[in-house]
C-alpha cells in the first residue's frame, strides 16, 4: 500500500495514466494550432479537438456542434448564468438556483443580482434534495433559467434531474445543471433529461485540470448565448482564444474510459464506499450520515462523528488525505453552508467529514482507513470534556 492514501476526490481526481498517454503527443510532436488551416500540424490538432468534442458528447447524449470547451466548470458557470442574463434580459430577469450550490454559481448569482436580476435561492430537506412542489412555485413568468447542480460536491446528494427537466421545459424556462460532480460518476442524458445547458471539468473524473466543456442546447429549444470571450472566433465564435489542445485531448479520453466503465465502476466504487461506511459504524457509536442514503454519488461519504472537530481529526490524520467540510475557504471558520442548509445542527457540521473514492481506491485502503479513523475518532472523544461527561453519566 502507498501512503498518503487519497480519498478526496471531490476537490480533484488524478490523473489517469491513459489520459496522459492520449495527452502527450499533443504537448510535443502534434503540437498544431487547431486554428490553422494551411499545414498538417494545425489539421492533426483539429481533429484531435473535434475527436474530442465527439466523445464528450456522446458521454452525455449531445451532439458535437452543443459542445464548447472552457477551461473548467468555474468559467462554463459563469459563461451560462451571464450570457443568459444578457441574452434573455428582455424576456425576464429572474433566476432560480438553489442556496447549496458551488460558489461559482453562487458568486455569479450574487453578481447578477447586484446589476439588477433577482435570484430565488430553494431551500434543500436534511438530505440536501430539492422540493420539486417548491421550484414549480418558485416560476414565475420573468423566470429565465433554472440553474440546479447535478450532484452535491460536499454530501453527493443527487438532484432529480429529469423531473427538473421535465418541468422546466413544460413551463419554457432554461434548464441549466453544474454537472462537475456528476459526469463520468452516473449516467446524465441530456435530451431525456431534457438540460438545456449543462457544465463539466475534465479534473473531476481522472482528466487534467484547467479543461472543461458547456452543453448547449442548439435545438428544441436552441439557447443562444453571446461570446463570452471576444477575439479569433473560435468555437463558434463565443470563446476565443487558442484551444488547449492537449487539454481537449485528455478531457475526450476521460469522457471515453468513463463512458466505458460507467456500470462496473458505480458498482465497485459503491461497494467500497459502503463498506468504509458501514466499517465506522461498526466502531464509532452515534456516527451519522450526511446526505441522501439513496440518491447519492457512488463515491461519496458525508459523516459527522459527535464529539469531534472534524479540523482536529483532519489535522492527525497523517496517511489519509480526507476534506473536513466543516472546515472552510477562508482562514475565517465559517461552517458549511451546504450541511448549514440541511438544517443540521452546528456540532454535526463541525464533526463532519467528507470521504472521497476513486476509480484508483483499493479495499486494502479502505481497511487502513476504518481503523485509522476510528483510532483517531476514540483519541479525540477521549480528550473531549463533552463525551467525558457524557460517559460520566452512563456509567452512573
Ligand atoms: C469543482 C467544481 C466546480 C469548479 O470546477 P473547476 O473546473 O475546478 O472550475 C464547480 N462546481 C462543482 C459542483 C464542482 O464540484
Amino acid at each position: 500500500m502507498k501512503f498518503p492514501i487519497y480519498l478526496d476526490c471531490h476537490s480533484t481526481t488524478p490523473l489517469d495514466p491513459k489520459v496522459l498517454e492520449a495527452m502527450l503527443p499533443y504537448l510535443t510532436t502534434d503540437f498544431g494550432n487547431a486554428s490553422s488551416k494551411s499545414h498538417c500540424f494545425g489539421w492533426k490538432a483539429e481533429s484531435a479537438v473535434e475527436k474530442a468534442r465527439e466523445r464528450v458528447a456522446k458521454l452525455i447524449g449531445a451532439s458535437a456542434r452543443e459542445i464548447l470547451f472552457t477551461s473548467g466548470a468555474t468559467e462554463s458557470n459563469n459563461f451560462v448564468l451571464q450570457g443568459v442574463a444578457e441574452k434573455y434580459a428582455h424576456q425576464g430577469k429572474h433566476f432560480i438556483t438553489t442556496q447549496i450550490e458551488h460558489k461559482c454559481i453562487l458568486a455569479t448569482a450574487e453578481y447578477l443580482e447586484k446589476k439588477g436580476f433577482e435570484v430565488t435561492y430553494l431551500p434543500v430537506d436534511d438530505t440536501g434534495m430539492i422540493r420539486l412542489e417548491e421550484l414549480e412555485q418558485a416560476i414565475r413568468p420573468d423566470t429565465v433559467l433554472v440553474s440546479i447542480m447535478a450532484a452535491n460536491n460536499e454530501t453527493g446528494t443527487i438532484q432529480p434531474i429529469a423531473e427538473i427537466g421535465k418541468l422546466c421545459r413544460e413551463r419554457k424556462v432554461f434548464f441549466h445543471t453544474d454537472a462537475a460532480q456528476a459526469v463520468g460518476k452516473i449516467p446524465l442524458h441530456v435530451r431525456n433529461m431534457q438540460i438545456d445547458l449543462l457544465s463539466l471539468s475534465a479534473h473531476k473524473f481522472y482528466g487534467p485540470k484547467g479543461v472543461g466543456a458547456v452543453y448547449i442546447s442548439r435545438k428544441e429549444p436552441r439557447v443562444e448565448l453571446g461570446p463570452l470571450l471576444h477575439g479569433g472566433g473560435q468555437e463558434q465564435g463565443l470563446r476565443s482564444g487558442t484551444l488547449n489542445v492537449p487539454g481537449i485531448v485528455g478531457l475526450g479520453m476521460a469522457c471515453e474510459i468513463a463512458g466505458a466503465h460507467l456500470d462496473t465502476e458505480v458498482s465497485r466504487v459503491s461497494y467500497l464506499r459502503d463498506m468504509l461506511h458501514n466499517g465506522l459504524v461498526a466502531q464509532i457509536e452515534g456516527l451519522t450520515l450526511n446526505g441522501n442514503p439513496q440518491s447519492r454519488l457512488p463515491h461519496s461519504l458525508n459523516v459527522s462523528f459527535p464529539y469531534v472537530e472534524s479540523d482536529s481529526l483532519v489535522g492527525s490524520l497523517k496517511n489519509v488525505a480526507i476534506s473536513s467540510t466543516s472546515a472552510c475557504m477562508s482562514a475565517a471558520s465559517v461552517p458549511s453552508y451546504v450541511l448549514a442548509a440541511m438544517g443540521l445542527p452546528p456540532e454535526r457540521i463541525h464533526g463532519s467529514v467528507r470521504f472521497g473514492l476513486g476509480r484508483f481506491t483499493t479495499e486494502e485502503e479502505i481497511v487502513y482507513t476504518i481503523n485509522t479513523v476510528s483510532q483517531i475518532v476514540h483519541q479525540l472523544q477521549k480528550s473531549s470534556p463533552l463525551y467525558q461527561m457524557r460517559d460520566a453519566r452512563t456509567q452512573e
